[in-house]
């Protein structure tokens, strides 16, 4: 069994109840974040995960709300007293930008810093990023304004979810959600490099997942029951917009 946690699930543009939008994933042996538009510590607090059982962070690319909480997330752990490594997982480019931005604040001069591991995914549909938490987790290049990775999350007793990150529909996210329990899919709408409710409810169904969750939707709550009409029309599986601080156990 494991646990997928939603943060944040705002564009990026948040609002007083939803934050850019960040997951954890949880399996037998501790949770990974994936995205960091802001520092989740509060969340992850909120939604009762211990920060020692953190084993890794994942990015999906760089854009400011997907990454600019790295620095002061790594900057609590350190105050924390963090002392086990902390692998970040991301394209070679994504990481490079991210050493650069964390540069900018001097942080080898934090005394006593716990060592962090940039860990470079290929950009290939099913490429290895970890077998870690209890959750093997593979990736898949996707079709946004940058260099974006989606992520596969298996557990251990069996059991997956996918989370396309920001994209245009495209087949690489078909394949690696293939039989997923949960897809988490981003609705931001009729945008170049996103997706549309309906469009999204295109690729549950495709993917043959069981259930699909709507995040990165623009907050204007009077289309809510339109997106999920038009989601639900291409997909007949359970499919919700996703708020913060929701869990799916799958
Ligand atoms: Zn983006």
């Amino acid at each position: 069994m494991a646990r997928l946690i939603l943060l944040g699930t705002a564009t990026a543009v948040p609002t007083p109840d939803r934050g850019p939008t960040s997951l954890a994933v949880e399996g037998e042996d501790g949770f990974v974040v994936v995205d960091c538009g802001e520092n989740p510590l509060r969340h992850l607090a909120r939604v009762g995960l211990a920060i020692e059982r953190l084993r890794g962070l994942l990015l999906t690319h760089f854009h400011p709300d997907h990454v600019a909480g790295v620095a002061p997330f790594l900057q609590s752990l350190w105050l924390l007293r963090r002392e086990e490594p902390l692998p970040i997982f991301g394209l070679r480019e994504v990481l490079g930008q991210v050493w650069d931005l964390l540069s900018l604040f001097r942080w080898e001069g934090w005394e006593g810093m716990f060592p962090v591991e940039p860990m470079v995914v290929e950009p290939e549909v099913g490429a290895r990023v970890a077998e870690i938490a209890g959750l093997r987790i593979t990736a898949a290049p996707v079709d946004h304004s940058r260099p974006t990775l989606a992520f596969r999350f298996e557990a251990a007793g069996g059991g997956a979810a996918a989370y396309s990150a920001d994209t245009a529909p495209c087949e690489p996210v078909v394949e690696l959600a293939r039989g997923a329990d949960l897809l988490v899919h981003e609705a931001t709408g009729d945008f170049p490099g996103h997706t549309t409710p309906a469009q999204a409810g295109q690729i549950a169904r495709r993917a043959g997942v069981q259930r699909l969750v709507l995040v990165h939707y623009p907050p204007f709550p009077e289309h809510y029951d339109r997106w999920l009409e038009e989601a639900r029309a291409a997909f007949k599986g359970p499919v919700s917009l996703g708020r913060d601080g929701d869990v799916y156990v799958w």
